[in-house]
């Protein structure tokens, strides 16, 4: 047995076993042996029949002395019987204990009279004696390990119709047939100098661990592993990229600060610093790949045209790459609009359109689509990644496909907070730049939070300001998925929500907007929300990245503790986009202490640095990188906020 082999050359592993396991991202054996266990149960305190007391956690060993199928009084299905000491003490009454399970009536067949097993779990009153419910059970054969009773045992969260039983089974038969297979494979000065146990005892001690302290060794050992792979990686890309050639691009100081200051508004410090440091690396001969990180409105878009710029009057194609079709309508208008004066050449690249002569074309703007138009890299100087975040793994794809022998620039934004360990990690082979400055001039959005009695007195107020200041609104429904996948019942819930509101706001005039539309239809309904043919747009979070409209100064979030603060932020950010007053109005069904605690922060708080801190505490990571629905950077054993063992990872792959 190999760690490559597939979970289906194990016993017991069909096509369905290995459809569920693949649910889990389990394929291979090295996968199920990394699938570890989520908490431990200590059933190491093993204690006579007699002693048993109630409340107590612990492990009996005995004989089956009877078991019988009964129908409760609620009617469930119960396996009720009896457990006895195999030794008869001095009277020669042997002690006995009541056990139950609920819904196996097959037990009965698996646990004959004299079975002797052993019984792990809390012991409750029953009938004015101690009893055990639902325990942990197992046969007891000779010479063999208990691997569910009588220690530490490993319970993995039991999803995709996975028992945590019959996983560690699986577990329990590869460990006992790949033992030379799991030979180290760090160096031991490595091992020595972060103190980490051997892998082979690591990946045992993980599932089967003979004590606490053994598991938590176990556990920062295969964590070292898993931070180690990411860096290696990340330091395989940037090797790769240094040895790649690219077109160094010659700054032409005079034209660009003739671009700066046709802009309608005057660049920001720390837009003029990041546009210096992109500019230094565009004059370079190996390719830069820089991490342009701001909050939303921060005004990333323009600094990205300047680069753009850069690389046209070099006579090299610039290619702009965003998460939706919107927003890549969206770059093509602004981009346009801030070149129009300038004679190049932009393109809206769709699923549809083909382009006959790339080579008369500049800007190419478009979707991910983009990357299937390899021939577009031979001409390209630069490629512009926006919202990084939303690409997720095809982050990699990007990079491989761009990397021909001569390699161009790479500028990839986010407005996602990345906190500095992480981003010395998993994006180590990237240097980073902040706008941390939101352009003057900008007034605070009020953020309320609306009690649900307030409702209507909210949309009274939301129709005089609209009708007062000509300003316009957004309303946004959650989705109804924990995925961040658009369902069928989400779509309802929007389309409900849009009646609802069209009756509400009758004099209005209202668009809706989801993802379930044509492509062709959703940019209609954007356009006659830009164009002010609508004063409201009703919305799932489709426009949560990216869209700039701002004459749009209220935003309404419906269901507001469905979504994690940094999406929050996200939405509010798609007002407060001009020098007029923006509000934000939250709406809940919770009134749970944390969901008001969350959302109380976002009405106090306007920076997203410190909502995706405060996001971090509450919610984890994973959340709030937003990477956990994307699948970028989603640790399964590590954790992010473990920065000592981060640290030591990154330390230790410059010692290899
Ligand atoms: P984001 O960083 O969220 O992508 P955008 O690039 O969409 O932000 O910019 C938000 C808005 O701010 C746009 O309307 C843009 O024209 C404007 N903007 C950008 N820089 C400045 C600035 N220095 N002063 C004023 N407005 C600016
Ligand atoms: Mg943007």
């Amino acid at each position: 047995m190999k760690l490559t082999d597939s979970v289906s050359t194990l016993p017991f592993v069909g096509s369905n076993y290995e459809r569920k396991l693949a649910k889990l991202d389990i394929l291979t054996i090295e996968n199920l042996l990394l699938h570890i266990p989520n908490r431990y149960l200590d059933f190491s305190k093993i204690t006579k029949i007699s002693n048993v007391k109630i409340g107590e956690t612990v492990t009996v060993v005995g004989n089956i002395s009877s078991l019988k199928n009964q129908i409760t009084k609620t009617g469930k299905r119960m396996q009720i019987g009896q457990i006895e000491n195999e030794e008869p003490s001095a009277d020669g009454s042997r002690a006995k204990i009541t056990v139950a399970w609920f819904n196996q009536p097959f037990l009965i067949y698996t646990l004959h009279p004299k079975s002797k097993i052993a019984v792990s779990g809390e012991a409750s009153w029953f009938a004015g004696k101690p009893a055990f419910f639902s325990p942990q059970f197992e046969k007891l054969e000779k010479g063999k390990d208990t691997l569910h009773t009588g220690r530490l045992v490993g319970i993995y969260s039991e999803t995709a119709g996975l028992s945590s039983k019959w996983l560690k089974s699986r577990i329990k038969f590869v460990l006992d047939h790949i033992e030379n297979n799991l030979d180290e494979f760090l160096p031991e000065n490595i091992l020595k100098k972060y103190s980490l146990v051997n892998f082979k005892k690591a990946i045992y001690d993980i599932h089967f661990p003979k004590s606490e302290e053994v598991h938590i060794k176990a556990k920062e050992r295969l964590a070292f592993n898993e931070l180690l792979d990411l860096q290696i990686m990340a330091k395989k890309r940037k090797l790769l990229l240094q040895k790649k050639k690219t077109n160094k691009l010659s700054v032409n100081k005079k034209e660009i600060s003739n671009l700066i200051n046709s802009l309608p508004f005057k660049l920001t410090n720390s837009q003029t610093k990041v546009i210096d440091e992109i500019l230094t690396d565009l004059s370079k001969n190996i390719p830069m790949n820089r991490l342009l990180q701001g909050d939303v409105g921060s005004g990333k878009t323009v600094v990205s045209a300047i680069a753009s710029f850069v690389s046209i009057l070099n006579g090299f194609q610039v290619v702009l790459m965003a998460p939706t079709q919107i927003l890549a309508n969206q770059h093509y208008e602004t981009i346009n609009n801030l070149f129009k004066d300038l004679k190049i050449r932009v393109s809206l690249i769709t699923g549809q359109k083909i382009v006959k002569d790339i080579g008369r074309v500049d800007v190419f703007i478009g979707t991910h689509a983009l990357l299937n138009k390899a021939k577009l890299f031979e001409k390209v100087g630069l490629i512009i990644i926006d919202e990084q975040h939303k690409f997720g793994v095809k982050q990699a794809e990007i990079l491989t496909k761009s990397a021909k022998k001569i390699s161009p620039h790479i500028l990839t934004m986010t407005a996602t907070p990345i906190p500095r360990t992480i981003a010395q990690t998993m994006f180590s082979d990237m240097d980073l730049s902040i706008l941390n400055e939101i352009p003057i001039g900008r007034i605070p959005i009020k953020t309320w939070l609306v009690p649900n009695t307030k409702r209507s007195n909210a949309y009274d107020w939301c129709k005089l300001q609209i009708l007062n200041s000509k300003c316009q609104m957004f309303v946004i429904c959650p989705l109804i998925e924990e995925s961040e996948v658009e369902t069928l019942k989400s779509i309802k819930s929007v389309k409900k929500e849009f009646l609802i509101l069209k009756s509400h706001f009758s004099n209005l005039r209202l668009g809706l907007l989801h993802g379930k539309l044509k492509e062709n239809e959703k940019i209609q309904v954007l356009n006659d929300f830009k164009t002010g043919k609508t004063n409201i747009l009703v919305s799932t979070p489709v426009v949560e990245v990216g869209i700039d409209i701002p004459n749009a100064t209220i935003m309404l979030i419906e269901g507001s503790d469905r979504f994690g603060l940094a999406q929050l932020h996200q939405l509010r950010g798609r007002v407060g986009r001009s020098d007029k007053q923006s509000y934000c109005l939250l709406f809940t069904e919770n009134d749970s202490e944390k969901a008001t605690q969350r959302l109380k922060a976002l009405t106090t708080t306007s920076s997203g640095f410190e909502l995706a801190e405060l996001d971090l505490k509450l919610r984890g990571p994973g959340e709030v990188l937003g990477i956990k629905q994307h699948g970028f950077g989603s640790l399964k054993i590590a954790s992010w906020s473990d920065t000592k063992l981060i640290k030591a990872s990154s330390e230790a792959v410059s010692l290899f």
